[in-house]
């Protein structure tokens, strides 16, 4: 398939974008590289450097194009609750933009990067498809409002799309002499945060909350590798039905706490990683934990790499970038 890769220069376009070329389709990228980097994009892929408002249109209608797998999007959760409309015009005025290129260039698939933030605090784990979505903050309400989109282009207008959920993606790509991992100028993450400290660049790693109602007191999530998470997109590409609308969460099914997390970098380091508790993060519920029942029954999809491969993938990355 010919296949746009919207924001292909970030952390999980890029390696979804490798993974698409490896697969043998065709790949542009569209990035107006404010946040991704134009070496992150693979070879062989070629790069349009431009916004999806004002450039969509024109790579589209170049022609040939069977889908798009739509990754651009500003994803900071405290930039979002500082600056809402940024979150609302960047996320869903952008995609509104790309729907529109995508209907006159008659491309009718897309499979949307979106995210258990569309979930909010739940009400009980593992979070199914089905639970309530109620997110506390503007970048969530913006992912599930292009979610809704989504659902009534296929409605309305035919559009097959799928809505994959992350939890938390982690890991790199490893592959011969490619390496694509993560790269934020502004880091939130927790395991590159705790690699950063591991290879000398800060004095500790900052656990925020050590009173949740966990089994440690520190936050519990669920960490997925970015290659098995690739995956997933290549299987929802071929799934795209025109008329049709679904959404998969994509997680492993198990938790892993702060604590634990910072122990497994330890190990995978082999090196002491000092860890102070800090004040709770805002909005960070208590435990984030997928089902990812329905995309192993429906597409048979299901991770294959544990926390230890993506701390040391992560960890192989992010000391040969240095
Ligand atoms: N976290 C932390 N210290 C950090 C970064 C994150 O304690 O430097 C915690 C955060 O509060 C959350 C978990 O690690 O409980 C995962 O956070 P991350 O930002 O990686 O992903 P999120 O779950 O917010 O999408």
């Amino acid at each position: 398939m010919k296949v746009l890769v919207t924001g292909g220069a970030g952390y999980i376009g890029g390696v979804v974008a490798a993974r698409l070329l490896a697969a043998g389709h065709e790949v542009v990228v569209l990035d107006d590289l404010s946040t991704g980097h134009a070496d992150a994009v693979p070879a062989g892929a070629s790069l349009v450097r431009g916004t999806l408002r004002d450039a969509s249109c024109d790579v589209l209608s170049g022609g040939g194009f069977d889908a798009v797998l739509h990754f651009a999007a500003k994803s900071l959760v405290g930039e979002s609750v500082a600056n809402p409309a940024l979150y609302w015009d960047k996320n869903l005025g952008e995609t509104l933009a790309l729907l529109d290129a995508m209907r006159r260039a008659d491309v009718r698939r897309i499979v949307f990067s979106s995210t258990a933030a569309t979930y909010g605090e739940p009400e009980s784990t593992p979070i199914e498809e089905t639970a309530p979505t109620r997110p506390t903050n503007p970048y969530g309400a913006s992912k599930l409002a292009i979610d809704t989109t989504l659902a009534e282009y296929a409605r309305l207008h035919g559009l097959g799309g799928v809505s994959l959920r992350y939890f938390n993606v982690a890991g790199a790509l490893l592959d011969g002499g490619l390496a694509l991992g993560e790269r934020h100028t502004v880091e939130t993450h927790l395991i590159p945060n705790v690699l950063k400290i591991a290879l000398g660049d800060g004095d500790a790693v900052r656990m925020f909350g050590d009173d949740y109602p966990t089994p440690d007191g520190t936050c519990v999530r669920d960490y997925v590798h970015v290659v098995d998470l690739a995956a997933a997109h290549l299987l929802a590409l071929d799934a795209c039905e025109p008329g049709v609308h679904e959404v998969f969460n994509l997680g492993s099914g198990s938790g892993y706490s702060v604590r634990e997390v910072v122990d497994v970098c330890r190990a995978v380091t082999g090196r002491p990683i000092p860890a102070e508790v800090d004040a709770r993060r805002p909005g960070d519920p208590a435990v984030l934990i997928a089902s990812s029942d329905k995309i192993h029954r429906m597409l048979g999809w299901k991770p294959e790499r544990d926390l230890t491969a993506m701390v040391r993938d992560a960890w192989t990355f992010l000391s040969a970038a240095r």
